[in-house]
């Protein structure tokens, strides 16, 4: 069983920032309204997520660090997927491959806690702590010298944990996110989105400007646009707007990040006419359909997805942007 769960977490932890989307995204399935990360030497020596969510009964929380145990589908619907997570690997991985802490309250219960070391998951006890849950992962791959030594530079290993935030913050723009680094004694706040409020427009439009930049939201396009059960939504710059060489493209399949070869290339065909070398579009898109018409099932790290009809996705990206595009007179 321990010498599944590290092979089974090489794939779901690849590094710290994979680390924190897979707690961040548990936050959020929780119901979490307030999300703080908390991060020391580049998540290497700590991560500590903690939410305001429905929390973990103090008995159920074995069944949450053991393989495959997620109280989030049955199994049978593997298509149909309205949850960040659906496969119960992330916790039996993370205790695999550092030192896991999980303390969590259900409104109306006892705080309860449970460390897993190893792979080895020790007894429930009691514990304080309000409401949520905490996760603490200390000592991220401790056991596996080798995986260590494949990290980043605390530097950029921070850097790729505040760009899976703020990604996932522009998924969830009524969720505050706090991240915050705790190296030294003090804490140093990286980055702050508080829970924006309005229609979702308003909120995303909210969320984009204090992510992507003021300058972004004023000069960016609303895109709203549908075809055949593809629900297409969010902001594209106007071509004039540049990051220089920085790319800032943010995509979301059914509320998930991803990164997705095809959708980002349908980005590049729609605004081709403006590309250049330090000329890239700036947008953030939200793709919406029946789950049953997008595999998000491909692989549990990488954020590819697969649609039944990839033409259709593509064109309606391609067109709804051609569209705002020439309407704003480009
Ligand atoms: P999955 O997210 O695929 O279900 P995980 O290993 O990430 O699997 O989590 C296992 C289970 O632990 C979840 O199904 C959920 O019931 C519970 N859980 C994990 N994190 C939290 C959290 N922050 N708040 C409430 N429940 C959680
Ligand atoms: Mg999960």
């Amino acid at each position: 069983e321990a010498a599944i769960n590290r092979i089974a977490a090489g794939e779901v932890v690849e590094r710290p920032a994979s680390a924190v989307k897979e707690l961040v995204e548990n936050a959020l399935d929780a119901g979490a309204r307030r999300i703080t990360v908390d991060c020391a030497d580049g998540g290497k020596r700590l991560i500590r997520v903690t939410d305001d969510g429905c929390g973990i009964a103090a008995d159920d929380l074995p069944l949450a660090l053991s393989r495959h145990a997620t109280s989030k589908i049955d199994g049978t619907d593997l298509l149909n997927i309205h949850t960040f997570g659906f496969r119960g690997e992330a916790l039996p991985s993370l205790g695999a491959v550092g030192r896991l802490t999980v303390t969590s309250r259900v409104a109306g219960q006892d705080a309860a806690e449970i460390l897993v070391e190893g792979g080895t998951v020790n007894a429930v006890r009691p514990a304080a702590l309000n409401s949520g849950t905490v996760v603490t992962l200390r000592e991220l791959f401790y056991a596996t010298p080798a995986r260590l030594k494949f990290l980043r530079t605390d530097r950029a290993e921070s850097q790729a944990i505040a760009d899976v935030v703020k990604r996932l913050s522009m998924a969830e723009p009524f969720v505050q996110f706090i991240l915050r680094d705790v190296s030294g004694d003090a804490p140093r706040e990286i980055f702050r989105a508080e829970g924006e409020t309005g229609d979702l427009f308003d909120a995303l439009h909210g969320r984009l400007s204090g992510v992507i930049g003021r300058e972004f939201a004023e000069n960016a396009l609303r895109i709203d646009a549908e075809r055949e059960g593809l629900h297409l939504t969010g902001y594209a710059a106007l071509p004039t707007y540049s990051r220089g060489a920085a790319v800032a493209q943010y995509l979301f399949v059914n509320g998930r990040p991803v990164r997705d070869k095809l959708l980002v290339g349908a980005l590049r065909a729609a605004y081709f006419d403006f590309l250049s070398r330090d000329r890239h579009p700036v947008a953030a898109l939200f793709l919406d359909c029946d789950p049953k018409l997008v595999d998000v099932n491909v692989h549990p790290a990488k954020s590819e997805v697969r649609f039944r009809d990839p033409g259709m996705a593509r064109g309606l990206i391609v067109s709804a942007l051609r569209h705002a595009l020439a309407e704003a007179g480009h």
